[in-house]
């Protein structure tokens, strides 16, 4: 029997209309709104797309949001200047700069840069230390919309075999450490896997739930998965474009042999990538509340 799908599509839709109601909540009871800046540096058409689509999903949930653009040769300083004018701007409780930058800016020098307060990727050290000892104020949005679609579609997580392709600081990292958490949703014997590792089958072949995020098309087949595991596919791989210019999209995991084998597996697109957004949205509403002392 073929894979079930993992539509992160929809638990993102129901995840958004609870979180459209929260924000309704919010204003009435509080009279606060979630506030938002994406600041995107450059003209990078990817960027330019992923902005869009946080900017158009926190336009829906009635956040005030902010689109800052600006030009690829703007400077350090000026970037460092801009994330300090949002870092005490009290409409704004979210900011988040869309990576990469351009060679020029020292990318850890601006995520330093953001109060760890209003880091709503989780990317700040200090976001990052408090994820590894086990008290996250943000989860990154990635990771956290992988361990959501789990926890939803009724995955068993504690004790299981996780087996993470890819080590990267905003995926392999942060999910494998999040997963291995004494915690709901976590427990897992987690293993991450990159192109060091001796035999990467031999590791993912024993996963109950397998994560690929090595950003390579296809890389996993069919025959390094384990009959009835979990797949989560994390990869965006432009593998072309369609007559009409359109990206053709392609997974890390060869989707059409995995869906013979695995128990479920997510689609790509509309597996990882709406949770990505929602979770964005998420740590949002959170900061919010955060910083108007909410507690309820
Ligand atoms: P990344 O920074 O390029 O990291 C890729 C990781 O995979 C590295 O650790 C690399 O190992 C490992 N790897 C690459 N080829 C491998 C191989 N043949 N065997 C074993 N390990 C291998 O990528 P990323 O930022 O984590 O992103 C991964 C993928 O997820 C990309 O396709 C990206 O577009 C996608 N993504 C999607 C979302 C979403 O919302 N859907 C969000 C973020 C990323 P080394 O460390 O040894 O080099």
């Amino acid at each position: 029997m073929p894979a079930k799908l993992l539509k992160g599509a929809e638990v993102a839709k129901e995840i958004r209309i609870e979180l459209k109601a929260e924000v309704e909540r919010l204003k009435e009871k509080y009279n606060v709104v979630p506030g938002l800046v994406t600041i995107l540096v450059g003209e990078n058409p990817a960027s330019q797309s992923y902005v869009r689509a946080k900017q158009q999903t926190a336009h829906e949930l009635g956040f005030y949001s902010i689109q800052d653009d600006q030009p690829a040769d703007l400077s350090e300083e000026k970037l460092l200047e801009i994330i300090d004018k949002y870092n005490n701007d009290p409409k704004i409780h979210g900011i988040l700069v869309q990576l990469p930058l351009p060679k020029h800016v020292n990318e850890n020098k601006v995520l330093l840069a953001i109060d760890p307060s209003k880091d709503v990727d989780a990317f700040h050290p200090v976001n990052v230390g408090k994820l590894m000892i086990g008290e996250p104020d943000y989860l990154p949005c990635t990771p956290a919309g992988i361990q959501e679609l789990l926890v939803r579609s009724g995955t068993e997580i504690s004790g299981a075999e996780v087996v993470v392709v890819g080590r990267s600081n905003i995926v392999g990292k942060p999910i494998a450490m999040m997963l291995l958490q004494k915690a709901k949703g976590a427990n897992a014997t987690v293993t991450v896997v990159h192109t060091r590792t001796k035999d990467v089958k031999f590791h993912t072949k024993r996963a109950d739930i397998l994560i690929a995020a090595a950003g390579v098309a296809e890389y996993v087949k069919g025959d390094m998965i384990k009959p009835g595991a979990v797949v989560i596919d994390v990869g965006v791989n432009e593998v072309g474009r369609t007559a009409d210019g359109k990206r053709i999209l392609k997974g890390d995991v060869a989707f059409n042999e995995a869906v013979e084998i695995a128990s479920a597996i997510t689609p790509v697109p509309g597996g990882v990538g709406p949770m990505t957004i929602t979770m964005l949205m998420k740590n949002t509403v959170r900061a919010c509340k955060v910083h108007n002392n909410i507690k309820d």
